[in-house]
Parts: C-alpha cells; structure tokens; sequence
C-alpha cells in the first residue's frame, strides 16, 4: 500500500501507526492540536485524569515499542510487581494475583514516549491540520481534506478522532448509513489531584478501590479511589462517584473524601503535599459502534479507539483496547484481504475485543442503582455469579488470578464461567 492515512494522532491513532508503518510506504498522522513539552495539549482533556494501563495494555505497548518500559522507568516512571499493586474491594485488600506487574505514569508521560517512537519510524510523518472531510472514489474512501482545503489521496484512511469524530456526519452526508450505537449512561464523576511523593508507602506503585457486592458497603465508609505512583515523585489520586455523589474541584472536599478511602490513600492525603488543583471529568455514557451490523460501508476506511468504543473509565480498559484495536488492524493487513474492499475482517476482530471490555464494565455498570439498563438476558443470575466470585476473589489467590486475568483483558471474560473456577469459588466460600 502506497499511503495511509490516520485522522488523530493521540493513543490510538500512534499505535494504528506504529501497526500501518509495517505495511505501508507512506503513513500520515494528521493532529490538529499542539501537544505542549507539557504533553497535554487541549483537546484530550481526560490526559489530565489519572490513567491506569492494565497489564495487556502494557504487554501491548511493549510488543509494539520494545524497550520503552526502561526508558519509562529511567524517566521516573514506576513498575510495581507482586505487592507493590493492591486491589481492594469493599475496601478489603484482596489476595495476592500471581505475576502482577503494573506500569505506574502520567498519561502525558507515556504517551509522549510513544509519540516520540512514532515520529522516529522513517515511513511516518505527524502532520499538523485538521481533517475537515473525507474524500470518495466511488464505493471508497480515496483519501481525506484538511481545513486549509488540502487534499490528502490515500488507499487506507483510519477514524482515531476519538469520542468527537465527525466522522458519522460525512459518511451520512454522502449517503452512507450511520452505525448503530449501544449506550448505557452512567454519569459518573472524576476527579485527579497530584502529590509529593516521599517514601511513606515504600515500593507501592498502585492501589485501587472499587466498590464490590458487601451489603454493609457505603461510599461514606469506604470511598472508591485509586491513586498510582508517577514520574516526577508524585502521586496521581483519583477519586469517581456517579450521579448527585460525583466528586467536585475543591481542595478541601477532595481531601476529605480521600481520608475514607483505604489506608493507601488516607496515608497520602495526611502525609503529602498537593500540588495544583484537583481536575474534574464528568462522563455521561459508554457507547460503541457496530460496524458488523451495516450492510454497506465503504472501502479503504477503518474506525478505532474512542471513535469505535468508549466504555467507563473506572475500568481502565480505553488505552488497552486501542492497542488491541490495533492488534486488529495489524491481523486484517497480514490477512491479505483486499484493501479496496470494506474492511469488514478488521471489524469482525476489534469488535470482538470490544465486546469483551463492553460485557465487562456495562455488567458492573448496572449494580450501580442510578444505571437503568439496558439489562441484558440472564442477567439477575449473572449478577449473582459475579457477586459471588468477587467475594472470593477477596479470599483466594488462584480465584483472584483468574478475576483479575479478565480485568486486565489478559482472558476474556468467559474464563470466569469455567465450572473448576466456579467450584473452587464455592468451596473458598462455603470454608469461609
Ligand atoms: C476521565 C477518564 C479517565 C480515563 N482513564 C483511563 C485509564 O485509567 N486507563 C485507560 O486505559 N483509559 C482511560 N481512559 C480512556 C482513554 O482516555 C481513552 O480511551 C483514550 O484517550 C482513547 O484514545 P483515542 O486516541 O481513541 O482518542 P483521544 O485520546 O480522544 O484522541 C482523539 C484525537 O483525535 C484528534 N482529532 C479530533 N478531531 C480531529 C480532526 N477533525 N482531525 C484530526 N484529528 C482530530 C484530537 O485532537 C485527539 O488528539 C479514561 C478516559 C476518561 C474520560
């Protein structure tokens, strides 16, 4: 293929290149947003929001960019094995998961390794403008127009624009279906705020606390929260609520809601300096395309990241998805399939990946009593399986391995459905 051409150049559209740089002679990354030595620029406002990487995001990230956990790490980022990561539920620390390992860093920080690899590959060029349009060759995409009036030819064009892609509206506007969209709105509140971080929690490098399925559970005796720690010997702490319980920017409430978190986060909040302010989010709904379900789409056109899936955040699943996502992409280039074609193989397999992360967060979505659906079938039965198993993910490590393989999108999620894991789940509990 002689050009490629990616509309985005944040998570997702710096992996779909890094992928389109092994295929392609010419690949183009058209960014309208300049990303400061900050690395936050203005249109991602969530950079500033702490971002986890779960353990396949991470496996990912070093298939794709081998050696950048070292220069990570030699930047200031931490890598946190065994102990060093704890999971709480019900503010209960959970048991030890065999194998853990969890980079610890800013969003900026990370992603700015990444673009820096990016832009070291010979056959790929950052372009700074702004997509303003598609451009078709009968049933395909040929290529795209940039907001000075600039046409840009391409055999591939790739939607990384995130969860503002306009990318439904131009497709619409030259006959093209819309495809369908799955919603679930969640409402849910974040905020991030910085610390100085000294040696008060020795090697820990990420603590997360969710809410689990304790009847004596309430959010003013265990908060929700997570904090991680991050280059420049900081803290990066987050605490989320949903509905009317969503955290706000003053200092003062924050610091109290982190004294009712697990022990972690209250030892940082007593013992540590902010630095900055506390920055909020608020995230109305998860929602994914299903391209699948079209009978029409044109050629030379694929879809990724947030412009194909944005599931809660309280999961931490969107980097990892990207990067399989672009997994995805990579497998439908090797395949051979004709590029002129609808890349309808490349759908089938990301779609596949998002179903996963979409099964995952939407069923723990709806235990949330503000969530009204939609319930999918069987589902007061797989609550109650679920519930079940967190509660002895809490007591038992070969039960938690297993649970946490999924969170961190290791396995996929019917690993939790396998009859021995079940029965050893009963046993732990029924000993209990
Ligand atoms: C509060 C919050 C917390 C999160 N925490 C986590 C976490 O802990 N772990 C995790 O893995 N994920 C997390 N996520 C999800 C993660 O932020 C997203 O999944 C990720 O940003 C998706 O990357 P993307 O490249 O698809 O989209 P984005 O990062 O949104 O980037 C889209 C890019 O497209 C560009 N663009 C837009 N329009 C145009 C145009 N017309 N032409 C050219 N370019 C354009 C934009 O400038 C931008 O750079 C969180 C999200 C939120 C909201």
């Amino acid at each position: 293929m002689r050009r490629a051409i990616v509309m985005g150049g944040s998570y997702a559209g710096l992996f779909a290149a890094r992928v389109l740089s092994d295929y392609v002679e010419d690949v183009m990354v058209v960014e309208p947003d300049e990303i400061g030595a900050d690395g936050v620029g203005r249109r991602v406002p969530q950079r500033l929001q702490l971002h986890a990487l779960l353990s396949m995001g991470h496996t990912q990230l070093e298939r794709w960019f081998p050696g950048i956990t070292d220069e990570l790490v030699k930047g200031g980022a931490r890598l946190g094995e065994g102990r060093d990561v704890r999971f709480y539920v019900d503010g209960r620390l959970k048991a030890p998961v065999a194998g853990t390992r969890m980079l610890g860093a800013t969003r900026p920080f990370l992603e700015s390794h990444v673009r820096r690899r990016v832009d070291g590959l010979p056959n790929v060029r950052l372009v700074q403008a702004e997509v303003t349009g598609l451009v078709f060759d009968g049933s395909r995409v040929g290529g795209v127009v940039t907001g000075d009036g600039e046409i840009w030819e391409a055999e591939l064009v790739v939607d990384a624009m995130g969860r503002s892609s306009r990318l439904v509206e131009w497709l619409t506007g030259h006959g093209w279906d819309e495809a369908p969209v799955d919603r679930m709105r969640i409402d849910l509140g974040y905020a991030t705020a910085m610390f100085r971080r000294g040696d008060e929690l020795d090697s820990l490098v990420v603590a997360h606390s969710s809410p689990g399925p304790a009847s004596d559970y309430s959010p003013e005796v265990t908060e929700p929260g997570a904090l991680t720690a991050v280059e420049g010997d900081r803290w990066s702490v987050v605490l989320a609520g949903y509905a009317d319980y969503r955290p706000g920017p003053d200092p003062e409430e924050f610091l109290r809601r982190m004294r009712r978190c697990v022990a972690p986060l209250r030892t940082v909040a007593d013992d540590c300096a902010m630095i900055g302010d506390v920055k909020t989010y608020r995230f109305l709904e998860s929602r994914r395309r299903v391209h699948s379900r079209l009978s029409r789409f044109p050629g030379g056109l694929v879809v990724l990241g947030d412009a194909l899936a944005s599931v809660n955040p309280v999961y931490g699943q969107g980097l990892t998805l990207a990067a399989l996502e672009a997994n995805a992409l990579a497998a439908y280039l090797r395949s051979g399939s004709p590029w002129r074609d609808p890349a309808w193989g490349y759908f089938r397999l990301a779609e596949a990946v998002v179903s996963g992360a979409w099964q995952l967060s939407t069923a723990a979505d709806l235990a949330q009593p503000h969530v009204t659906g939609p319930y999918p079938r069987g589902y007061r039965v797989q609550k109650w399986v679920a519930d079940k198993l967190t509660e002895a993910s809490v007591l038992d490590s070969v039960v938690n391995t297993a649970y946490m393989g999924v969170v961190n999108m290791q396995q996929p999620p019917t690993t939790l459905t396998d009859l021995r894991l079940l029965g050893r789940a009963a046993r732990v509990l029924l000993r209990r």
